[in-house]
């Protein structure tokens, strides 16, 4: 799993991009000596209203806890996505967009992107929304998205983007929590085919007799289709826009200023409300952006995540408009109306750099290569993956399939409350090995600590925690600070935890081994799951699969593995047999999974990640008191897994 899986970077790529691995050898050195001085020079790449001169005041210590970046410097967001191109790109293309069905096609230059926000920013204006209010977002994968984010930061009011496929129970929560007067919202979404009610579920969510704070609802004309009306209340986006000026002078915000809350996947509890500021998280997205993907003017890059995640707010909206960058933005599914859709939009658009999820490969992985024998794939140059750890075989065909061997692949390590990518291969400097986030991106101190906070040095397995602080942090947790203290600072003191695991290798590499509730204790052994289900998904049989421990008379925890097959196999005890032989063979006996269960779908959040808390709850035979269920994409998975779950023996 190590080192014999190295893919080395070729001199062409290391001759041709932004660092090779000894100028990332001395900036990250730098960063790590000289955060001040590092900071002070990279801090520049953001224009500022007012420079700063103070750099960075931060504490972990959880009785001083502290997180200032830039902290005497002013700026505005959109401005940085906007206004500065303008002298001499107005007329490049900041937006390619692609409708659910591709016959539905938009280019917006950053002249026009920076009229329409304009507009739009003093239509917020118009329907009474100031600085420092927060606006919930509800919207489809359109360009008005992008547009109503960056109106809200131009006139200093802080957007909750909910994600559109949530319901009004968890919308209801979200406004409640943000206290918004003002939600944005559109008729309908279009995703796979099918036509999502974003109105409607937005009118069910404000009949909650707990939302008091709803004064207007500005809905988006996208598909026309029929929506009820409150008089007073909702108003239409093009009513708003026939009237409103194309003249906004952009709010000069601090750096510190609340830019955005957005609330965490829930794929281990209650999602938490992160709130992200300006300076810092504007300098790290934007530098991420230019640096993880080698990004070069011109280039079409496409990031497949819904802006309702933090993926789809720093590396489809801010980081990339603030590098000036095209992007592309799809309506839909990448795997509808059939598989082939990716390849033949990367083709389409000549998309150069490509940035999605494992869960995404592994469901072209089920359904075959032969989805992708007339996709060309020239353009592309760099490929990303994000959300999960990725198994080395579906690491292997994407590298394959739709990389043509020639793609370096950034597997990059974050989290929504880290604000940009923290640990991922830099393209040219980086030789990757298929699973592994690699190494830290500048001014990132990574570490692994025992269940004690111990420092664990060298080759080691622990939890992954960050030494210092890096401009793109959270501040908070909105409305719980004490929440954002306890959650993060208080489990290793002055230390932030990531509630992750990892491995370290040889070669310093960091290995995500998953979430650190999800390990395996199997007599005494610690296991993470990563490894278990990575080693399920390298039979050619098995399409995906989710491995939890279970209580085990003697071995504590025994191991419970949920697998899902490739279309077309049969689900046979043959086959279960040969998949526990397989196991032990590639990790173990220890590793044997005690019972597998056949799963026709499993259950994940609505950003694609598998919630391994059910599967444990319906391993251990407790399925009467599952928990939050909000946040999962399909709930009747696990009604479907709870009535075919094994016995134990
Ligand atoms: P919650 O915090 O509410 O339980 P969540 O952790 O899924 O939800 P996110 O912030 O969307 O919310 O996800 C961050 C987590 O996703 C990371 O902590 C890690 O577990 C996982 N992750 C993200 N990228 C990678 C990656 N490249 N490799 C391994 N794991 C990853
Ligand atoms: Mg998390």
């Amino acid at each position: 799993m190590s080192s014999q899986s190295l893919y080395k970077v070729s001199g062409n790529i290391a001759a041709n991009a932004l660092v090779n691995n000894d100028k990332y050898k001395t900036m990250y050195q730098e960063s790590i000596v000289n955060p001040e001085g590092f900071w002070r020079e990279h801090g520049k790449r953001i224009d500022w209203i007012k420079p700063y001169t103070k750099i960075k005041k931060t504490s972990f210590d959880d009785h001083n806890l502290s997180i200032n970046w830039f902290y005497d410097g002013t700026l505005n967001a959109s401005a940085n996505c906007l206004d500065r191109h303008l002298a001499e790109h107005s007329d490049r293309v900041a937006i390619i967009w692609e409708g659910d069905n591709a016959s539905e096609q938009r280019k917006i230059t950053y002249g026009e992107l920076h009229a329409e926000v304009c507009k739009f920013a003093n239509a917020l204006r118009s329907q009474g929304v100031r600085r420092g209010d927060i606006v919930t977002i509800y919207m489809p994968m359109v360009p008005e998205a992008a547009v109503a984010m960056l109106a809200c930061a131009r006139i200093g009011a802080v957007h909750s983007v909910v994600f559109g496929g949530f319901s009004p129970d968890s919308i209801a929560s979200r406004v409640i929590d943000g206290k918004s007067k003002v939600i944005i919202t559109s008729d309908e979404g279009m995703r796979g085919g099918r036509a999502i009610p974003l109105k409607r579920n937005i009118d069910d969510a404000l009949k909650n007799p707990d939302v008091t704070t709803v004064e207007k609802v500005i809905v988006l004309k996208r598909t026309g289709g029929k929506v009820d009306w409150v008089e007073g209340r909702d108003v239409w986006w093009h009513s708003l826009m026939e009237t409103a000026s194309e003249y906004c002078q952009p709010e000069e915000m601090d750096a510190e200023a609340p830019l955005f809350l957005l609330y965490t996947s829930g794929s281990t509890g209650n999602p938490k409300g992160v709130l992200h500021t300006t300076g810092g998280y504007m300098v790290y997205a934007s530098m991420t952006h230019e640096y993880v993907f080698d990004y070069k003017a011109g280039e079409v890059y496409w990031c497949t995540a819904d802006v309702g995640w933090i993926t789809g707010h720093s590396y489809m909206v801010y980081g990339p408009l603030a590098n000036g960058a095209t992007v592309l933005i799809h309506e839909g599914v990448p795997n509808h109306p059939s598989p082939a859709r990716l390849g033949e939009m990367i083709d389409r658009h000549k998309v150069s750099i490509l940035y999605t999820a494992p869960t995404l490969i592994r469901a072209l992985m089920a359904e075959g290569k032969q989805h992708f024998d007339k996709f060309d794939g020239s353009s592309l140059r760099i490929m990303g993956s994000v959300g999960e750890p990725i198994n080395p075989e579906a690491w292997r065909w994407y590298h394959e399939v739709i990389g043509h061997e020639h793609c370096p692949i950034v597997d990059t390590w974050w989290q929504t409350e880290t604000g940009g990518i923290l640990i991922t291969p830099l393209p040219g400097a980086t030789d990757t090995k298929p699973g592994s986030a690699t190494r830290p991106f500048f001014g990132v101190q990574p570490a692994l600590v025992d269940n004690m906070g111990n420092i664990l040095e060298g080759e080691n397995e622990g939890n992954l925690v960050l030494l210092d602080s890096w401009p793109g942090q959270m501040r908070t947790v909105y409305g719980d600070h004490e929440r954002f203290v306890l959650t993060y600072f208080k489990t290793f003191r002055g230390m932030y935890f990531t509630g992750d695991g990892a491995r370290r290798d040889e070669d310093g590499y960091y290995w995500i081994t998953g979430r650190v509730d999800d390990v395996i204790n199997v007599s005494g052994h610690r296991l993470g799951t990563a490894e278990v289900e990575s080693a399920l998904v390298s039979h050619e049989l098995v399409a995906e699969a989710a491995v939890v421990g279970y209580p085990h008379d003697i071995k504590g925890q025994g191991i419970y593995a949920y697998v899902t097959l490739t279309r077309g196999t049969e689900e046979t005890e043959e086959l279960r047999q040969e998949l526990r032989q397989w196991v032990r063979k590639e990790i173990g006996a220890l590793a044997t999974p005690d019972l597998i269960q056949w799963a026709t779908g499993l259950p994940k959040t609505r950003s694609g990640k598998i919630m391994r808390r059910f599967l444990r709850k319906i391993a251990a035979n407790e399925v009467t008191n599952l928990g939050d269920a909000s946040t999962l994409a399909d709930p009747a998975v696990i009604e479907t897994l709870i009535e075919s779950r094994l016995n134990r023996t």
